[in-house]
């Protein structure tokens, strides 16, 4: 039974908690943006202010193996200043029976990078090039026979487990989902995954109308799962970015040298027609600025966006569209965006999506709309902005929340909640 972290009882537990550390660090491994770990620490302090231990477990880049610089001892005394106390160190993750022995009500223990054994994915690795699909096959077998015992010691530690790795809930790793059925009766979410679910099923399960999503991003064939889930809950769709090029030259409009997926074109047809006929009122970016180069000092000129000259591509959407999408935005009382409206990264094409994250934070103050902000691109714009506290909720999910949002179960969650 799935338990509660406000209410359970930790007293004199051991809670082994699956977090998100896997934070950026510079090349002296100093951590570049804490924001993972931030958002961890009210999680992890309910468990010691209830008189529990912890021992934290995450992964920390993408290393093959044991690999100094994706070491989990980088981000230690950071996590001491976070927590104000001393924590200590499993320099193998499977290798910590003494440390966690030693824990006592109120102590710390991280364990080094879950994911210097291939266990933790279940993904074979050092496959020669050439070999055969049955190599394959066997050494897949392998790892997840090997993976059963790496699963079960990392459950030995503790009484008690926790997921708070919003951002590694669609995978089905070791730590994110199998481990839960050891602890059938005593395996919750953390806070950060208790938000990122709450905020999220406001938006698909109980939304308040009139509902607007904007999606942007650069391409269609990345978002078409979440268009098409999203149609059951929305009552307009803003389409921007790169990916609105398609629907345009779909429909028979110029586009120039604008980013398109001819072979989405059929794709972009149907999407509007389901719209037509589940009701959903569509928005593809009326207007948009369009620049002869893929550069800050481009020429730039606004353009209807089906007329769009041979050697020009559309970087932004045009003011004339943004005050059109604020008319509907500011009308309405759940909001969800997703991507950026234009060549976010290059500062002379990110008005667009600026503006988007000031209409948002303008819809949450004046209106008391929902607004949900996920995805890289319409985080940092809002952050950057100084708009992050001034939504309703700031999503870290990334590809977790994207499959969220398409209506998959995801595995992380899932393994809870069974
Ligand atoms: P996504 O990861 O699908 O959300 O896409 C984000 C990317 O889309 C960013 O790198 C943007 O620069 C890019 N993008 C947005 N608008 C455009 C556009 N009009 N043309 C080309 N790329 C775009």
């Amino acid at each position: 039974m799935q338990q509660n972290i406000s209410t359970y009882d930790f007293a004199g537990k051991k809670a082994i908690v699956r977090v998100d550390f896997n934070v950026p660090l510079n090349e002296q491994f100093q951590i570049t943006d804490d924001t993972r770990m931030r958002a961890a620490v009210p999680t992890l302090k309910k468990v010691l202010e209830k008189g529990g231990s912890l021992i934290i477990m995450s992964h920390l880049g993408r290393p093959k193996g044991v690999t100094e610089k994706f070491s989990l001892k980088h981000i230690l005394p950071h996590l001491e200043e976070l927590l104000g106390q001393k924590v200590a160190f499993a320099a193998d993750c499977q290798k910590a029976d003494a440390e966690v022995a030693a824990l006592k009500p109120g102590d710390v223990l991280v364990l080094e990078n879950l994911r210097f054994y291939a266990e933790e994915e279940g993904k074979p690795r050092g496959l020669a090039e050439d070999a055969t699909d049955e190599e394959k096959k066997a050494a897949k077998a392998a790892v997840k026979e090997s993976q059963k015992a790496f699963v079960k010691k990392l459950a030995s530690y503790a009484d008690c487990y926790i997921n708070d790795a919003f951002g590694t809930a669609h995978r089905a790793h070791a730590s994110t989902a199998l481990i839960a059925k050891y602890f059938p009766n005593d395996k919750m979410f953390g806070y950060i995954m208790e938000g990122e679910i709450k905020a999220i099923d406001r938006v698909l399960k109980t939304p308040e109308h009139p509902v607007t999503a904007i999606i942007g991003g650069a391409k269609v064939s990345s978002k078409i799962g979440i268009i098409e889930h999203l149609f059951d809950v929305v009552d307009n769709m803003i389409i921007g970015g790169g990916m609105v090029y398609t629907f345009i030259k779909a429909q028979g409009g110029k586009i120039g040298k604008s980013l398109c997926e001819d072979d989405q074109q059929e794709l972009a047809l149907n999407i509007l027609k389901k719209a037509a006929e589940k009701g959903v009122k569509m928005y593809l970016s009326d207007e948009v600025l369009i620049a002869d180069a893929f550069s800050n000092d481009a020429n730039t000129r606004i353009c209807k966006n089906s007329e769009i000259p041979d050697e020009w591509e559309g970087v932004d959407a045009a003011p004339s569209t943004i005050a059109e999408w604020e008319k509907v935005i500011m009308a309405s009382k759940t909001i969800l965006w997703n991507g950026p409206v234009g060549v976010f990264e290059i500062p002379a094409f990110a008005k667009g999506t600026n503006k988007i994250a000031e209409i948002l934070a303008r819809a949450t103050s004046e209106n008391g709309a929902f607004t949900l902000v996920g995805g890289g691109d319409s985080v940092a714009a809002v952050t950057q902005m100084g708009y992050a506290k001034k939504v309703s909720y700031v999503s870290t999910g990334g590809g977790a929340m994207l499959e969220y949002l398409e209506g998959i179960e995801l595995p992380g969650i899932a393994a809870i909640r069974e």
